[in-house]
């Protein structure tokens, strides 16, 4: 059989995987015994905290925790969804029908479309973005728009450069701030000209909030919740996987507009049974670590974005140090892709980082380093760049 030919247009139309070229190459790198320093992927290094490691250990241990969880989480868990939000973003939300548990923030994001979008209908979203939303766009057989984020738009996009006709059309658009993989942080003012737009043209709008709580200096991200009238016409993604060191544990949750959440809760009910009980109970406990927890965390990302970008800098890179998230966005030598930035800095340097084009077409020109790796190795990588005549002009 030649399986092949029958896969469903939904497959075939996600686009190449660009990673696939670099992947190869790495694989290759070490198999040659190169000691390959991981700049590319975006998944914490440090460990999970010990009190939620302990509570996912006593939780295991429960029988009743063995059972199929209810569709969408514990109370208990969007209890403690609730108060975080009150204590963090002093938003209000009801556990009953304005918090839903996620197997990670992904799985609803990509779900998402499904409960809204019919075959043809638009979605809007960024580029540069985060490629789940055109797959789950796509797997919706819906058609998406893209928002170009660009550098003298300070990477937010420009609503009102978005065709009027356009916006019409469009059923949801996906927001993302701090920003993977540009950084970029959005203001209260921002949030209002987003509310603003979907009322106009009657479109949900769906905030990725992954990094809210991976920043710097001063500055705390703002929560799209917080802005008025934004639970009237959207909703918004959290994940304990960056927040808490939680990749692996599969956790997450959207809160905001009900009649959104109930929708993408039907969704979810037909295709999966929720989250492992003894894992929300960790989940609770990780919501309640006291904020040390976090500002301990938020100190060894800035120790590392201090140490990386000055030394970008120093080898002549035009970087602008984030102010929340933790990626580095860097714009590439010109007269080369983003691809081949990326191979040459494995070749040379032994290096892996991501190709901004990865990220959708307005990505190209730039490449994504991330935080997650120690000082040490960091100044390795940028000793590597030096010794090799990598620099940025
Ligand atoms: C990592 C990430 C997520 C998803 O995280 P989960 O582990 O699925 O909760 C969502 N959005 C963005 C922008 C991310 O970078």
């Amino acid at each position: 059989m030649k399986i092949e030919t029958m896969l469903a247009n939904r497959i075939k139309s996600l686009p190449v995987y660009l990673f696939a070229g670099i992947d190869r190459m790495k694989q290759e790198a070490i198999r040659a015994g190169k000691d390959i320093i991981d700049l590319g992927v975006g998944d914490p290094d440090l460990p999970t905290p010990a009190p939620i490691v302990e509570q996912l250990q006593r939780a295991a241990e429960v029988p009743t925790n063995h059972r199929y969880p209810s569709y969408q989480g514990m109370l208990s868990f969007r209890q403690a969804v609730a108060h975080w939000y009150r204590r963090r973003f002093n938003v209000a939300l009801a556990p009953d029908n304005e918090v839903l548990t996620l197997i990670g923030s992904k799985e609803g994001i990509g779900h998402l479309p499904q409960a809204f979008i019919n075959p043809g209908d638009l979605a809007l979203m960024t580029s540069p973005g985060y490629p789940v939303y055109h797959a789950g766009t796509l797997f919706a057989s819906g058609r998406s728009y893209f928002v170009p984020l660009t550098a003298e738009n300070n990477f937010l996009p420009d609503l009102a450069s978005i065709p009027s006709d356009i916006a019409r059309e469009a059923k949801i658009f996906f927001i993302n701030s701090p920003n993977n993989p540009t950084a970029a942080v959005a203001d209260r003012t921002f949030f209002q000209k987003v509310v603003e737009f979907a009322k106009t043209y009657n479109v949900i709008i769906c905030h990725d909030a992954a990094y809210s709580e991976i920043f710097y200096d001063v500055r705390r991200p703002v929560s799209f919740m917080e802005v008025e009238g934004a639970k009237e016409v959207g909703i918004e993604f959290h994940s304990l996987s960056k927040t808490y060191n939680m990749t692996g544990w599969r956790i997450g949750f959207a809160v905001g507009n009900s009649d959104v959440l109930s929708a993408l809760g039907r969704v979810k009910s037909n295709l999966d049974s929720g989250v492992f009980q003894a894992v929300q109970e960790a989940g609770i406990a990780a919501l309640s670590l006291p904020d040390e927890a976090l500002i301990a965390m938020r100190h060894i990302y800035q120790e590392r974005r201090d140490v990386l970008v000055g030394g970008l800098q120093r080898l002549g890179f035009k970087v602008v140090p984030p102010e929340a998230s933790f990626y580095v966005w860097i714009p590439v030598p010109s007269r080369i892709t983003s691809l081949q930035w990326t191979e040459t800095l494995l070749s040379r340097a032994s290096l892996m980082t991501t190709p901004g084009g990865g990220f959708g077409k307005e990505g190209e020109g730039y490449i994504r380093m991330t935080l997650t790796t120690d000082v040490d190795r960091l100044k390795e990588a940028l000793h590597r760049m030096e010794a090799a005549g990598i620099c940025g002009t």
